[in-house]
């Protein structure tokens, strides 16, 4: 997501997004483009009859529903304590359920589809069934959580379709389904189709995602500001895009020299800790294609994964090993070009005025309910030690750092993960 910033991207997601009719229309007929193969090719492996189906899909959908459910339950737990704990304290208990919920919405419909495919040997057009109803289950799943949040659920239906459009779980997994067992022309054209919406949704989407929310009008002061600090640094930028979304977050689109902000984001800040905000986010304007572009891999290092089928059958088992590497290793190590592009950006940042750019970050943190300390970073660097470095001491005592992932999430990565390599090793 091009350089979305300071941790916001999945809050921004989990606001009340503006929504866009012929986002979802594009979708949908790209999805049903997609999947016409699939279904010409006809329903089931083994004979599934009609009450078995009737059965299997609302059970698929039911059971998904309660895995979301529960995995985010601990985070509504915490966020019922919320009047009674400091925020950083509600935002360290959250975190992890909050991860594990996007973890499951994205990865939970795939282990069905992979479930079904070593259970029944179900063909594409069950499976595709099966995955779309899980999907369907995991999104109902997560609405407690969003509730429980405090999102004003003005436009829930277009925001929930979106989702559900954009399901990687129900896109990778059918991907995965419909590969095949060699390296012909179809496993590089289903690769092709791979890289098409990686580049759709990642080098043209960061500046696309501009064009897909729901614009306001600039204020003057926004434009004045946002000119003079470009002119004042000698960046180029092409124009800054208001959106009409509650939750505060600031974008930058190096690809397309855009910033973009959130109503929610002018609601929260004063004059001085907006500019020193824009300021953040315009230095990641001066980033090259380069870092962008490793950006991007870092995001889809896992896409070699989808060729283990083919890649199993040429080379044997000891592909996976590499594959899996590259999966773990690839992210970590471009984190540290990335955390490193962060700290320049908060030291331009905090030239602008230290004390309004920490306490911008506080706000922007505590609102958005983001840990002041996480395990592992690799986006940016944790609250606690920005505002140390911009001179700015925190109110309150550094606290115990927040767990990346919940329990129910890296089960079901690690399910993700291990029936896939049991679908590519046994089935068909
Ligand atoms: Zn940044």
């Amino acid at each position: 997501m091009g350089s979305s910033d300071l941790r916001l991207g999945e809050e921004a997601m989990r606001g009340e997004e503006p929504f866009r009719w012929w986002h979802a229309v594009v979708l949908t007929v790209a999805m049903l483009g997609f999947l016409t193969p699939a279904v010409i090719d006809g329903i089931g492996g083994v004979a599934l009859d009609g009450i078995t189906l009737a059965c299997l899909f609302p059970g698929v959908g039911l059971l998904a529903f309660l895995w979301t459910w529960l995995t985010a339950l601990p985070g509504i737990l915490a966020l019922r304590r919320r009047s009674r704990q400091h925020w950083s304290e509600t935002a360290r208990r959250l975190h992890p359920h909050r991860s594990g919920t996007a973890v499951v919405i994205a990865m939970f419909p795939g282990v069905l589809m992979l479930l079904a495919c070593l259970a029944f040997q179900a063909k594409p057009a069950v499976l595709i069934g099966i995955g779309v109803t899980g999907a369907a289950g995991c999104v109902l799943g997560s609405i407690p959580i969003g509730l429980a949040m405090g999102l004003r659920q003005r436009v829930p239906v277009g925001y929930w379709l979106r989702i559900l459009l954009t399901q990687p779980a129900v896109f990778y997994g059918a991907i995965l389904v419909l590969m095949p067992g060699a390296l012909g022309w179809s496993a590089w054209g289903l690769l092709l189709i791979v890289v098409v919406r990686v580049v759709l949704l990642n080098v043209w989407g960061a500046g696309g995602s501009v064009h897909t929310v729901r614009p306001l009008q600039v204020t003057p002061e926004l434009e004045a500001t946002a000119e003079r600090l470009a002119r004042d640094s000698g960046i180029r930028l092409r124009r800054v895009v208001l959106a009409d979304a509650e939750s505060a977050g600031a974008y930058a689109f190096p690809f397309t020299k855009e910033i973009l902000v959130t109503r929610g984001l002018i609601e929260l800040l004063g004059p001085s800790e907006l500019e020193a905000v824009l300021a953040h986010e315009m230095d990641h304007l001066r980033e090259s294609r380069w870092m962008t572009l490793a950006r991007v891999v870092s995001a889809n290092s896992f896409l070699p994964l989808l060729l283990v089928r083919p890649l199993m059958a040429e080379l044997g088992p000891i592909v996976i090993g590499p594959l899996t590497l590259w999966w773990a290793l690839v992210p970590r190590l471009i984190s540290r070009w990335v955390l490193r592009h962060e700290a320049k950006a908060d030291h331009r940042a905090a030239s602008v005025d230290p004390v309004a750019y920490g306490r911008a970050l506080l706000r922007l943190h505590e609102s958005n309910l983001i840990p002041a300390v996480l395990t592992e970073n690799l986006t940016h660097p944790n609250l606690y030690d920005r505002l140390v470095s911009c001179g700015v001491t925190p109110d309150f005592p550094r606290p115990a750092a927040a767990a990346i992932q919940s329990p129910f999430g890296v089960l079901t990565s690690a399910a993700l993960g291990g029936l896939g390599v049991a679908v590519a090793l046994w089935a068909r």
